[in-house]
């Protein structure tokens, strides 16, 4: 196994998940199966009890592990199925030593930092390195180590401490570092002093970068590059340049363009002749189908306008999966994405008192939407906003997709305005509201927040009717059932769906889980395409194969929707193929009680 771990420096956010994911990508493109971990040396537990405008988006796995949205990068780029145990945090690992201790594993010793602590990181990377993540079921070959946040905070010393010590337990020629820094532009000048500086410090904990991978708005200068070497003690040929490009998807190309597989090949010992003819191969054609994805990404110049309706739009990383599937899909229907955000706050009555411009440019927005979308979120704030998008969307017969709290509020709308259940609402934003459409899951805990939600892979069972006229059953390629990632506490309530369902152009609930009893997928009869989801299919798309949801809403919005359900009966490709082996047994969902 070949470990190579990508930490950063100077300052965070600078794209080290990017260049993480694109060295995963090109030694895929060898022939190598590859898989990642990412370290977050946050002391939380898991992502899932943090608010998105925290860290951006919570990235839900098969297993229902909650993530740092940088694993949703690994699974998009690498096109691997990870685990929550990809996503090693403080609070896990911290959690885990404790547990033993309190078992007595460690037979009276004093248990510290290091070795207790550094010995349990290394033993976690070895063990989920090792686990196969594609369906060949075959042991990974490569394995990237994220670490997150920038190398000499408080918070890392521990990880940066375990990767010390780990070069040494798994040798030389099995480990090696990409140093992410950042050579900022100032007066026109490439400035080298905070890389200098950011490799100094690594240096000093006992780390030795192999790349220097820096990230600058423009190329690297032939004499920064010089300088870079020289001061930071590597060679000129281990300064690679990251500058800005129209779309990441360019990143892998630059990186190999500047020698980073020739120095890995020779660094690592690849021995590379030693390739099977059939790794050979699928490493080419992987290749060549990324290259092929950014040549026809630039020849786009025809657009699709999305209007994305959310509560979060201050940060746009608490939507990366959603603005990700949606740029698979543009790319499908060969368009080039425009996405609008919309603060669904802004399209409530009250904003217009408040702050009428931006009540006017919401609904200008909203007005001219040729496909709207409404992800999901948490919380009553906004979702009115929400309820007026969707009702908007379904009046002016507007292509529209609704995903988790996006499919319950359309819900919600269409009980209110179309059903008469005037006072409709979710016990979630009103916990009084006398017509309950969403209610609480009888089995989520209402005491603990982390990891107690409806979460990970469960499947929805097409009704036998939608056959004939649902076009999200075509575009999932007419099967009868599809898996798709569950993130939530609440659910349309079983008792009031009979009485929304009917008439010509009505509401149909029509997937459900395997019990029959949770509404999982919604559509409109008659509507040129109006679907709410209450499962996360953002979370599967992937560049080469997008999520039939978001396929449907671009397609729709292009005037395409016909061409691509026929296209998708004979495409469509279920991206878990795995699911039956993770989702383990049926019972475990929908419990018969539906009351506490
Ligand atoms: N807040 C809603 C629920 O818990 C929707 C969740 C979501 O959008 N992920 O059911």
């Amino acid at each position: 196994m070949k470990y190579i771990v990508v930490s950063g420096g100077v300052i965070s956010g600078i794209g080290k998940g990017v260049i993480a994911s694109s060295t995963g990508l090109l030694f895929k493109t060898l022939g190598l199966r590859v898989t990642a971990i990412k370290i977050d040396p946050y002391m939380n537990i898991d992502a899932g009890t943090m608010a998105p405008t925290e860290h951006g988006e919570v990235f839900v796995l098969n297993d229902g592990g909650e993530a740092d949205l940088d694993l949703g990068n690994y699974e998009r780029y690498l096109d691997v199925t990870l685990m929550r145990d990809n996503n090693i945090t403080t609070g896990k690992i911290y959690r885990e030593v404790i547990d033993k201790e309190r078992r007595g594993d460690y037979l009276g010793k004093t248990v510290q930092i290091v070795p207790h602590l550094t010995d349990a990181i290394q033993n976690w990377i070895e063990r989920v390195a090792a686990i196969p993540v594609d369906e060949s079921g075959d042991t990974p070959d490569v394995c990237i180590i994220e670490l997150g946040g920038t190398v000499g905070d408080i918070e890392s010393a521990p990880f940066v401490e375990a990767l010390r010590q780990f070069q040494f337990r798994v040798g030389h020629e099995n480990f090696a570092l990409v140093h992410v820094s950042l050579v900022p532009v100032i007066g026109g000048e490439q400035k080298t002093k905070p890389t200098q500086a950011a490799v100094r410090d690594l240096r000093s904990l006992g780390l030795v970068p192999d790349i220097i991978a820096t990230r600058c708005i423009n190329p690297l200068e032939r004499a920064v590059i010089q300088k870079l070497s020289m001061f930071c003690h590597v060679g000129p040929e281990q300064v690679l340049g990251v500058h800005d490009v129209s779309s990441t998807y360019h990143v892998p190309l630059l990186l190999e363009q500047q020698g980073m597989v020739r120095f890995f090949e020779r660094r690592l010992n690849l021995n590379l002749d030693q390739r099977s003819p059939e790794s050979r191969l699928r490493g080419q054609t992987l290749r060549q189908r990324w290259l092929d994805l950014i040549s026809s990404q630039e020849r786009l110049f025809e657009t699709v306008e999305i209007v994305l309706v959310g509560k979060y739009t201050s940060l746009q990383d608490s939507y990366i999966s959603v603005i990700k599937a949606l740029e698979h899909a543009s790319m499908r229907c060969r368009r080039r994405l425009v996405l609008k955000w919309v603060d669904s706050g802004d399209l409530e009555p009250k904003a217009e008192t408040e702050s009428p411009v931006k009540y006017h440019r919401a609904w200008e927005s909203l007005c001219s939407a040729k496909g709207i979308i409404v992800p999901g979120g948490f919380g009553h704030r906004g979702t009115e906003g929400m309820i007026n998008a969707a009702r908007w969307a379904r009046e002016q017969k507007v292509p529209f997709l609704g995903i988790c709290l996006g499919f319950q509020v359309a819900v919600i709308e269409y009980a209110r305005n179309v059903c008469g259940f005037s006072q409709a609402g979710s016990a979630e934003l009103e916990p009084e509201t006398p017509q309950p459409v969403v209610v609480y899951m009888p089995e989520i805990s209402k005491t603990h927040l982390g990891g107690t939600m409806r979460l990970g892979l469960r499947p929805s069972i097409f009704t036998e009717d939608s056959e004939e006229w649902s076009k999200i059953r075509r575009l999932y390629g007419g099967k009868s059932a599809v898996w798709e990632r569950h993130r939530h506490r609440y659910e349309i309530n079983p008792e009031m769906a009979p009485k929304l369902e009917g008439g010509r152009d009505g509401l149909y609930f029509i997937g459900k889980n395997d019990r029959g009893n949770r509404m999982q997928i919604a559509e409109l009869k008659n509507h040129p395409y109006f679907v709410g989801m209450q499962a996360h299919p953002e979370l599967a798309s992937r560049p080469l194969n997008p999520s039939p949801p978001f396929l449907g809403l671009v397609a729709a919005a292009a005037g395409q929707l016909d061409e691509q359900m026929e296209n998708q009966l004979r495409e469509y490709k279920p991206p878990h193929p795995e699911s039956a082996m993770v989702y383990e047994s049926p019972d475990v969902d929908a419990p018969e009680v539906t009351e506490e």
